[in-house]
Parts: C-alpha cells; structure tokens; sequence
C-alpha cells in the first residue's frame, strides 16, 4: 500500500476554514486507501508572537508577555470550538498547555535571562496546540486520527534553535512509534518543527522547519511522496508577492529545488530535499487553497528545459564583507587564515569573490559580524556593510546558453551590482545588490526572461487565462 507524508504549513491551518479545507484534503487521500501521516506547523504567525512574548517577558515585561499568551489561548480555543462540536476535552487540553507556557513566561520575566533552550521550549507550543486541534477537527469528520508528539520521533543534537536531526534514531523511532498506527489503519498526527534531544529535552529544527520534519519522516519511512501543501500553487518562477505575474513550475530538480530554497525561496525549507534525494522520494509542492492544482513536482531526473531560467530566487538580509589586504593576498594560505575567522565564529559564508588585492564575502546578517570583523582585522583592512540581498537565477543548463550574462545584466542594467558568481554549480547563477533594489531586480528579470516559457515545465494556461 502506497505511503504518504502530507505537511500543511500555517497558513494551511490558520483558522477553521482553512482546517476544513485541511481535513477534506487528508479525507481524499484516506478515502484512496493511502497511508497517510500528517504533519502540521504552528497556526500562522504563531511562532512569531511566541518568541514575540518570550523576548517581552525577559525584559521584565510580564503583564505584556501573559497579554499575549492570552491572544493566543483564545484564538487557539475559538478555533478548536468552531471545529469540534463536544469540544469540553480538547478546550482543556488547550487550557492545561498555555497554562504551562504562562508558568514560563513568569519565570523568564523573574530570571531575566533566556537561553536559546527556552526559547525552543516556548516555539515548541505552536506546534504542540496547533497538531491537537488538528486531531480533534479530524476525528470530528470521522478521519481516524491519533496524536503523535514529535519530540519522541524526530531526535536531534542539542544545538537548539536549529538542532541536527539523527537519521537512525529517527528511522528507529518512525518505525515504532508510526507504523504500528498506520497498519491499525491510523492516521498519525504529529507538529512539525519540534523535535528533541537524546535526552528529551525540546528542541527545533529552525524557523521554516516543518518541511524538514516531513521529509525526514518520509525518508524514514521510506514514504512513496512527500507532500508539501501550502498558500500557492507551488513552486513559482519568482515568489508571487513579489511578482505577481510569476509561473507555476510544474516538475523541477531536487538540485533546482535545493538552490532555490537554499537562496530564499521560502516555500521550502533549504534541508527539506535532501532526506528526499536519499531515497529518491518525490516531493510534491501543492496549494490547500486550491486542491485541483497539480502543484510542482520535485524529482530527480526532469526533462530538459529550454528556457534558460526556471526561477528566481531572492535572500535579504545579508552582509558584505570586503577584506582588503594587497601586501600578502596571493600567498599561500591567506584564505585558509580568513575561512578560519568563519569557521571560529561558526558563521556560514554565501559568496565569495576575489581580486588580486581583494576578498569579499557575504554572510547572513548577524550579531556576530563586529567580532569577526575584529579578528578579520587583524589579517587584513576590513570593511563591512548590511542591507543586501542575493539574487539566484536557478535553471537546468546555465552554461549550455551563450550570452546568459549579458542578457542577466542587460535586463538589471539600472542596478548597481556589488558581487557576482557563477561559480561551479551549471544550474545557478546569481550576484549581490542592495536589498532595496531586490523586489525590482526580480521583476525586470522575470519580466526578460518568463516572455516565451517552455510549456512542458511551466504552466502557460494559467498564464493565458489571465
Ligand atoms: P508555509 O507556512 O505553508 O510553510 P511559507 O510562508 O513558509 O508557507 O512559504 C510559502 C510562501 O513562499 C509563499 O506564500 C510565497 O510568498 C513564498 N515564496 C517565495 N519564493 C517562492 C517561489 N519561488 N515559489 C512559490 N512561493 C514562493
Ligand atoms: N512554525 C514554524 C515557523 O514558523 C515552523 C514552520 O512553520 O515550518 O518557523
Ligand atoms: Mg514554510
């Protein structure tokens, strides 16, 4: 029997209507006689204004933390009481979690001090609540649902905020814990994003991470798609906030799909293929708010697209850092020197370019970067410089198209371009501007590149019926 891992992200379950749609969705694929697990994330915005009310109570502010614990109680309640009819249980299961997340709220707003653990802790309530309701509106539509809490399934490392998922035990737990419920003929219900350590202790697999939690389930068990349902029709040829005219792509690469999402496509989280590509499972990108659809698949081998381009991907706060140092540049290890300041403060690195007398480099903005422009400075005259973003034009055969680069910076002639690469990756080529110029960059590249798409890869119907 075919096995299915179906993700709705919050916006997929941010009210009751959008659960509703939910439910007959996962309804369809039980009533195919699929088996079936579910993952869910937080309801929408939920995870924010949790870390909105731990970062409120540890400035002492405890009157402004429990206000917005108790936004979120009631939005919680209201919704499981417009889903289930005798809703007594799950409106105390609701209760007894904020309950205990206000009990931390207090304490954060008496010690003053919150660790990145806590923080996990207190993220971890969106998807814990939002997987419950979730159960009770299944079963209230006759769906055989069962709860399964994530933190006994996906086990990680300790490194919280963004912990390291640990494949055998997470096979292992899959394995136990799920599969005796799928040949019951259940459907397990489990958060996404939450996981925890060796020790039980909670953990998340960073912001976005419910796609992750899918496919590490799907490649545990050895899942025949991994679906990703979300609020567009799938993966796009730029992100339609920013470009409304953008293309559905119907079929992609794992390699496409993995720099997209790693160059800020965020309708997937960057570590989502590659428990996919591992066991080869296609990963399906589908829209819960238009369920006919086909979305976009992502497999191994697509057919060959003619269109340079497949889609454009964009990464904002980002930094540049510009290592001057003409005197020993070019002797031998001087790079190893500067990698080794990244490596220190564990800060990953984007780009890189060099001169005979120059490196740059662009890194995620972050609170680090004064420090490792500290140590930099002691190799080398440094300057650094936020408030950029990273352009990523992703296509299957960059370099089979002559003349590419002129065409790219034709298009974005009237933008000031800081770095560019094309480095040995064919299927990407992007280059760094100002962040305030990125949403009209996009547009002018679309606008150049999307005129005559290949039909096979990309939707043109919905195009013409515009
Ligand atoms: P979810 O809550 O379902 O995980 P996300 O907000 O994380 O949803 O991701 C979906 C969003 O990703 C879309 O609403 C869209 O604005 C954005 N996005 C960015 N780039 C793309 C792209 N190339 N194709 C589709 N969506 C994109
Ligand atoms: N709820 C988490 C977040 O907002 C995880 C997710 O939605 O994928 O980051
Ligand atoms: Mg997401």
């Amino acid at each position: 029997m075919s096995l299915v891992v179906m993700k709705f992200g919050g916006t997929s379950v941010e009210d009751p209507a959008a659960i509703r749609r939910t439910t007959e969705i996962v309804a369809g694929r039980v009533a195919l006689g699929k088996q079936t697990v579910v993952v869910v994330s937080a309801m929408a915005k939920v995870t924010d204004l949790l870390l909105r009310a731990a970062a409120t109570a540890v400035q002492g502010d405890r009157t402004g933390a429990l206000a917005i614990s108790s936004r979120l109680r009631s939005r919680h309640r209201d919704t499981a009481a417009a889903l289930v009819k005798n809703s007594a249980a799950i409106l105390d299961l609701i209760d007894s979690k904020f309950d205990s997340l206000d009990e931390i709220l207090r304490g954060l707003a008496a010690i003053l001090e919150l660790t990145p653990r806590i923080s996990d802790l207190i993220a971890s309530y969106g998807e814990r609540v939002s997987s419950q309701i979730v159960v009770a509106a299944f079963r209230e539509q006759g769906i055989n649902a069962a709860h399964v809490d994530a933190r006994e399934v996906i086990i990680t490392d300790s490194q919280f905020q963004k912990a390291i998922p640990q494949d055998a035990a997470i096979e292992k737990r899959s394995q136990e814990k799920l599969l005796p419920l799928l040949a019951a003929g259940q459907v397990p219900v489990m958060g996404g994003f939450i996981a925890a350590n060796e020790a039980g202790i909670t953990t998340t697999l960073g912001r976005g991470g419910s796609d992750f939690t899918a496919a590490l389930i799907g490649g545990a068990l050895q899942a025949d798609s991994i679906e990703i349902w979300t609020d567009v029709d799938g993966i796009m040829s730029a992100d339609p906030r920013v470009c409304p005219d953008a293309l559905r792509v119907k079929v992609i690469s794992f390699e496409e799909a993995a720099e997209l999402a790693y160059f800020g496509a965020k309708v997937l989280h960057p570590a989502t293929i590659l428990p996919a590509v591992k066991k080869n499972i296609p990963v399906l990108v589908l829209n819960s708010r238009n369920a006919a659809c086909d979305g976009t698949r992502i497999i191994s081998l697509p057919p060959h697209c003619k269109s340079p381009f497949k889609s454009i991907a964009v990464k904002k706060k980002l930094s540049i850092i510009d290592v001057v140092a003409g005197r020993m540049l070019m002797t031998h290890g001087y790079m190893k020197e500067i990698f080794t300041v990244f490596d220190k403060h564990q800060c990953p690195v984007d780009m890189v370019s060099t001169s005979e007398v120059s490196v740059s480099l662009t890194v995620d903005s972050n609170d680090k970067l004064p420090a490792i422009a500290a140590d930099l400075g002691q190799l080398a005259d440094v300057k650094y410089e936020g408030r950029k973003a990273l352009v990523c034009l992703v296509g299957d055969d960059i370099r089979g198209h002559s003349g590419m680069a002129a065409k790219v910076f034709n298009a974005i002639r009237h933008i000031n371009i800081r770095m560019i690469s094309q480095g040995a990756s064919e299927i990407n080529m992007s280059f760094m501007i100002d962040e305030d110029d990125a949403d009209e960059a996009v547009r002018s590249l679309h606008a150049a590149f999307f005129q005559d798409p290949d039909p096979e890869i990309f939707d043109v119907d919905a195009r013409k019926a515009k």
